[in-house]
């Protein structure tokens, strides 16, 4: 007779099954492969936010099947600190460089000096990107405009260098970061809402153009996800403590290692014949989590403290 109740087997079956995760910017202790180590083998990515967060674990599992990457943020101490835990950890190339996404100058510049390294770049990674809550009614023109700038020109930019650099002759991945928050319409959320709701239209605009030239572009939208900024400025710890996240069909928020190997998945050829699409990455966290003004604004208040 089996002594554990069968609710307690199923949770810790159900933990057992997803992968670990380190709450900072730290490398993983130990990774166990569910795909073969190589299957990056000889590639480059070139990862905007790569310095911090899921850009950093996204920086990390890419290296840890094979691929050299890029990583490039407008601070350049963080990549490069970045960079040493990542190459000590891997054994793979990585090299850190500065620009600001709102600047195409500084990314031509950056694509110049990651082609004179590796002579190749197969994928991107749109990860930079900022956010906070706040009212739409307290929002300043500026402050809508440098999420828009950030996220949305950022987006554009960079593929577009990449593009003209590189893709077009030589065939790429395009993997866009976004969110769900424009999906119900998420309270104080109406900046990066709209702003990665654009990047989704991008993903199919730049999908159907771009196909014919061997570049495959998709988004990928995560949920809350744990041990990072935008968990932390969006009041993750407030809902953890509130069990928010137990409406959430899986019942917990996500980690970074989970979004790095969904966008293992659509970097890689195991996805060679997606393009256009959004992969929602939440736990099924849009369709059920509360999108209440109150609650929200009280989670904006905690999480400013
Ligand atoms: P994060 O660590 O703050 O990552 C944002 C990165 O963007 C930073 O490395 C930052 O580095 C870089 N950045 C900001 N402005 C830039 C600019 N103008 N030019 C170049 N780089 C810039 O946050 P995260 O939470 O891991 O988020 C990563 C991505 O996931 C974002 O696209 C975010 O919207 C998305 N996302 C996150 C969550 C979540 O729960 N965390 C949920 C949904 C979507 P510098 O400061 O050095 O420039």
């Amino acid at each position: 007779q089996c002594a554990v109740p069968a609710p307690v087997m199923a949770e810790a079956a159900v933990r057992a099954r997803v992968p670990p995760d380190e709450d900072g910017d730290e490398c993983l202790p130990q990774y166990r492969h569910l795909l073969s180590p190589d299957l990056l083998a000889g590639q480059v990515a070139f990862i905007t936010g790569g310095g911090s967060g899921i850009g950093f674990r996204i920086a990390e599992i890419f290296m840890r099947h094979g691929c050299r990457t890029v990583i490039a943020s407008r601070n350049l101490q963080r990549v490069s600190e970045a960079s040493k835990k990542l190459v000590a950890a891997t054994g793979q190339q990585c090299l850190p460089l500065s620009i600001d996404v709102r600047q195409p100058q500084t990314i031509a510049a950056a694509v110049d000096e990651a082609l004179k390294e590796f002579q190749r770049i197969d994928i991107l990674i749109n990860g930079a990107a900022g956010n906070f809550l706040c009212p739409a009614s307290a929002l300043s023109f500026n402050a809508f405009k440098t999420v828009i700038d950030i996220d949305t020109m950022g987006t554009f930019n960079t593929s577009k260098v990449l593009f003209e650099k590189y893709f077009r002759d030589h065939g790429g991945v395009i993997v866009n970061i976004t969110a769900t928050l424009s999906y119900r319409g998420q309270a104080l959320q109406v900046h990066a809402g709209a702003a990665k709701a654009a990047i989704d239209a991008m993903t199919r605009h730049l999908a159907v153009e771009w196909g014919p030239n061997n570049i495959r572009v998709n988004s990928l939208a995560p949920g809350p996800i744990t041990g990072t900024e935008g968990f932390r400025r969006l009041g993750g710890k407030f809902a953890e403590k509130s069990e928010l996240f137990s409406v959430i069909p899986l019942q917990r928020a996500g980690n970074k290692t989970e979004i790095a190997h969904s966008t293992l998945y659509l970097a890689s050829p195991l996805s060679s014949y997606v393009t256009g699409t959004t992969l929602v990455v939440d736990g099924g966290s849009w369709l059920t989590s509360p999108n209440s003004f109150s609650a929200l604004l009280g989670i904006a208040s905690s999480s400013a403290k």
